[in-house]
């Protein structure tokens, strides 16, 4: 018998008590979950943050930390966590990104907002916007999210360029990385989005110096994490034209304070960190399969690399 414990917010529990143990049991497991183990008995931690537990040192024969969010910034640098990390990357959670990217995305190649906000009663038949195909997308991190917003916005006609730390081959993504890939991922891009974790070497990624690669009036889209932009250069650029519109739903501090500029800013639509979130019920069956393979003797899926950051 597997002894499981959940260390979320409690009101979470309800939401996944049902789901976990089902999915535990289609995985074939044994298992006892709860919040409640003695630390030394725990074979795994379901976890996420500001659950009960910040310190893992006790956790002494625990296997492997399941996340149940995919962000794992708040949780990296914490000195006391040796036992395996792993992230969550559930299929419905990739296609909630992607219907959020290629929305935001549609929103601004189209002008939407134009025809939704501004009817005037003039009839204006001869604005049509450009075809896809002449709207360069680069996106700022091609991981599992990264990597499957592309592809969707390749199928729609825009053609996509992707930067990653590695160097990658997918196919119908240009791919660049490194220091020299991001300067020409970046340059005459019209749109932007923003799916990199936040690590020290991509905090402020879009600065001053980046935005102004990008084609005049470009659009940034930034569900990743609210660190990776510079706020005041964002702010510059979004006064100066350079930048037509930010679509963010990632902050520096979350909740955004209500007297944050970016709430009445013109140019800038905030949603509160609803880009895509967990399903509880295809992610309690993710992290059901990862424990399974880890009993039997197959390495863990998702794995986070402490050095890497993410
Ligand atoms: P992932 O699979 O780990 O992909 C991360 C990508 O970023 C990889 O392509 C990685 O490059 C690249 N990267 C990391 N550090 C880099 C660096 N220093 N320079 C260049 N590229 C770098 O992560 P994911 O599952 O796609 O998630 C991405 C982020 O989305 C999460 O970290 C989280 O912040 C955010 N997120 C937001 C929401 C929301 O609702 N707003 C929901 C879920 C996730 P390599 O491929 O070379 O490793």
């Amino acid at each position: 018998m597997l002894n499981i414990l959940f260390s979320a917010q409690p009101e979470r529990w309800d939401e996944y008590e049902d789901l976990l143990n089902s999915a535990f049991a289609d995985a074939g497991l044994e298992a006892n979950l709860s919040r409640e183990h003695a630390p030394a008995d725990v074979d795994y931690i379901i976890f996420a943050p500001n659950g009960p537990v910040t310190d893992f040192t006790p956790y002494t024969k625990t296997k492997a930390i399941m996340r149940l969010w995919a962000g794992v910034e708040t949780v990296v640098d914490n000195p006391t966590l040796t036992q395996p990390l792993c992230r969550l990357v559930d299929e419905s959670l990739t296609n909630g990104m992607v219907e959020w990217v290629v929305g935001h995305t549609l929103r601004h190649h189209l002008g939407m907002d134009d025809q939704i906000t501004k009817q005037d009663g003039v009839w204006r038949a001869s604005i049509y916007p450009p075809v896809a195909a002449n709207r360069p997308v680069t996106i700022l991190g091609i991981g599992a999210l990264g990597a499957a917003c592309g592809q969707a916005l390749h199928q729609l006609g825009f053609p996509v360029t992707g930067w990653s730390r590695n160097e990658k081959d997918i196919p119908n993504i240009t791919c660049l990385h490194g220091t020299d890939g991001l300067r020409a991922a970046l340059l005459g891009a019209e749109v932007v989005l923003l799916l990199l974790p936040q690590t020290p070497q991509t905090e402020n990624i879009l600065d001053a110096d980046s935005l102004g690669l990008l084609a005049k009036g470009a659009f940034i889209i930034n569900p990743g994490r609210g660190p990776l932009i510079d706020d005041d250069a964002l702010m510059a650029a979004l006064d100066s034209g350079q930048v037509a519109h930010a679509t963010l739903d990632v902050f520096r501090t979350e909740p955004l304070p209500p007297a944050h500029p970016f709430w009445a800013h013109p140019k800038v639509t905030v949603t509160p960190h609803i880009a895509s979130g967990t399903r509880p019920e295809t992610a309690s069956k993710v992290i059901a399969a990862n424990i399974a393979r880890g009993e039997a003797g197959q390495p863990f899926r998702f794995l986070v690399d402490r050095k890497r950051g993410y």
